[in-house]
């Protein structure tokens, strides 16, 4: 680094180089893990606050290369997104959910949704809600199985945003906002965006019981979300003590590891089962 000074000083600094190559590598070897079957998605469960009751689970991609070992979606995704392998990734990733909801279902555990992260890309692909109702067809899913998660982000370029969340619902799926809080949509915006339900990032809910001021964010994300009649989930809900209140506040549905880590779909069954036993 000392070499040069000015902007390029960067480009020696060993730090740098190390995450110049470890991009490079998550690219060399994502561009093969689909067809090798390295990606996996994992499940992981939201329940009704009210009746305690499971009504869907989130789908998480993961990927366990040979040669890089488990890497983050955190971290693969954004390399996948800008090398444009997320458009292949991200249909593996729904035509793989909706196929597993299907096979719930014929296994007679019904009624539950599977949710799919979109990323920024696939939601300004043109052909997004084709290839989705494309993929219902195929697996045989209703699109009351399905609901799409798109971040504040995504919605930003409204001309675009607006139809494709118009011809996405018309499909009959539903929509969530993800990760609410971190963006910067503005409240007035979030009237006219044509979705189904919040959820609130976990940021804010991880501290619900010790701050204050996340416990009144919180509080006004819920009441605007009863006004605006959406339904509101909490992300990241990890005590007792955060789920008591969040109940108390209204919250509609609460996610997170004080139900269940993201599991693998084999084990969803048995997690159902030990769920409503108590
Ligand atoms: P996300 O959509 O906000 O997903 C929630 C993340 O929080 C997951 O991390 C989950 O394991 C973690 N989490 C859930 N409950 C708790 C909790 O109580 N405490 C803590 N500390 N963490 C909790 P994960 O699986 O590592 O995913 C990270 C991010 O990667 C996701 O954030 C999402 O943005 C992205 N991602 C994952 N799967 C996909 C995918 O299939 N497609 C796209 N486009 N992005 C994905
Ligand atoms: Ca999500
Ligand atoms: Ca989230
Ligand atoms: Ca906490």
């Amino acid at each position: 680094a000392e070499l040069q000074g000015g902007d390029n000083c960067q480009f020696y600094d060993p730090r740098y180089q190390r995450l110049i190559q470890r991009r490079m590598e998550i690219e060399f070897h994502l561009r093969k893990a689909l067809e090798n079957n390295e990606l996996l998605l994992q499940y992981q469960p939201e329940m009704c606050i009210t009746d305690h009751r499971i009504v869907g689970f989130e789908s998480l991609v993961r990927w366990n290369s040979p040669k890089l070992g488990l890497v983050s979606p955190a971290e693969f995704i954004p390399v996948a997104e800008e090398t444009g392998l997320i458009y292949q990734l991200g249909e593996w990733v729904l035509r793989e959910a909706c196929r597993q909801n299907r096979k719930w279902q014929d296994a007679g555990i019904s009624g539950l949704f599977v949710a799919v992260n979109l990323s920024s890309r696939q939601f300004y692909d043109q052909k997004l809600a084709d290839k989705v109702g494309a993929i219902l067809q195929e697996t045989g899913l209703s699109p009351k199985g399905l609901e799409l998660e798109i971040t504040e982000s995504m919605t930003m370029n409204r001309q675009s945003a607006t139809p494709t969340l118009q011809t996405l619902r018309q499909l009959g799926l539903s929509v969530a906002l993800d990760d609410f809080g971190t963006g910067y949509s503005s409240l007035a915006y979030l009237k006219e965006l044509q979705i189904d339900k919040l959820k609130i990032d976990r940021s804010f809910v991880s501290e619900i019981t010790k701050s204050t001021i996340d416990a009144s964010i919180v509080n006004t994300i819920i009441t605007l979300c009863k006004d605006l009649k959406l339904c509101v989930t909490a992300e990241g809900v990890e005590s007792e003590e955060e789920l008591l209140l969040l109940s108390q506040l209204g919250c509609n549905i609460a996610q997170g590891f004080l139900l269940s880590k993201p599991i693998d779909a084999d084990q969803v069954p048995g997690f159902l089962k030990r769920f409503s036993d108590g």
